[in-house]
């Protein structure tokens, strides 16, 4: 096969544009699908300061290495789970990427900051690891936004996680979900702004973006993800996508176009409900915000 751009022979073959592209033109597409991306969302404007939310994962290293080629002020923040060798190891890969690019990495380190792991913090409040994991991340994220004067968030959430996260969601008719599902949350009282500048991009494409840039990555699964039923998602999608490429992209962008309005009405009912936690300040729609309970029971002494 040759590159689409070039003629020179391909090194990866991408089904769903029915095209193969060389090490460099390939890089340059991956620019080029986040640039088309931020442009046509308005995710970024030049003069941003941007947090790019880095798990030492593909995606995570590949989005903020792809900001930083395109010239954007993008710092890095890493959140320490407390799961054991496999968060030291993606904070190695986090911090050596950084050192590397010499850009700012700020860090937070949930067992040193608020003492507890997800591992441990998950049981005592009886909830499955990936949801307190979760809405640990989206609490801390947030805050480090704000408390750091950044205008922006950018997660690396690429073409397969945002299609298995609508496959899910319509499973079961979440409609809040649904209206909040889409690639920029603009800022509102308390929360920064939000954005997903990968989603013209898939997993397969992004681990061959660090490879072929030399970006040393985590592999390995988190150990908590087993039983996340977005992983079955994934699974289905991909079983769909081998026999018809192309329809991931055309079921996440048809989403966008034709369905996500519809759902707007039941995220703005769930957003004008919120008030500020009784403990933090931040946005909630209890009395207390889901991380403060967390943090409450994760803290609190045995048998108390
Ligand atoms: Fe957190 Fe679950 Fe992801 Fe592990 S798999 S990092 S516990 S959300």
């Amino acid at each position: 096969m040759r590159c689409r751009r070039c003629r020179e022979p391909a090194v990866i073959e991408i089904r769903r544009h029915n095209a193969g592209f060389c090490r460099d033109c390939f890089l340059h597409h991956c620019r080029e699908q986040v640039r088309r991306a931020i442009e046509d969302h308005e995710m970024l404007r030049p003069e941003d300061r941007v947090l790019v939310a880095v798990s030492g994962g593909k995606d995570s290293l590949a989005l903020w290495d792809i900001l930083l080629d395109l010239g954007y002020a993008a710092d890095g923040l890493y959140l320490g789970l407390g799961i054991g060798d496999y968060s030291d190891a993606s904070g190695r890969c986090a911090r050596a990427y950084a050192a590397g690019r010499t850009a700012r990495l700020v860090e937070v380190d949930i067992p040193a900051d608020y003492g507890f792991g997800i591992p441990e913090g998950s049981a005592a409040a009886r909830r499955v690891p990936c949801s307190a994991c979760g809405l640990s991340k989206r609490h801390l994220f947030n805050a480090a936004a704000r408390d750091g004067g950044y205008d922006v968030m950018a997660t690396g959430h690429n073409l397969d996680d945002e299609a298995a996260v609508l496959l899910g969601n319509v499973l079961r008719w979440s409609t809040p979900y649904l209206g909040r599902q889409l690639p920029v949350l603009p800022a509102t009282p308390g929360f920064a702004r939000k954005v997903k500048p990968l989603i013209r991009l898939a997993e397969r494409e992004m681990a061959a973006y660090c490879v072929l840039t030399g970006i040393d990555y985590i592999v390995e699964e988190c150990p908590m993800a087993e039983g996340n039923r977005h992983l079955g998602y994934k699974e289905a999608l991909n079983a769909v996508e081998d026999r018809s490429p192309g329809t991931k992209s055309a079921f996440y962008f048809g989403f966008l176009e034709r369905a996500a309005p519809l759902f707007a009405p039941a995220a703005s009912a769930e957003q004008a409900g919120l008030r500020d936690c009784a403990s933090c300040g931040a946005p909630t729609t209890g009395e207390t915000c889901a991380f403060c309970k967390l943090l409450e029971k994760a803290t609190r002494p045995e048998g108390g």
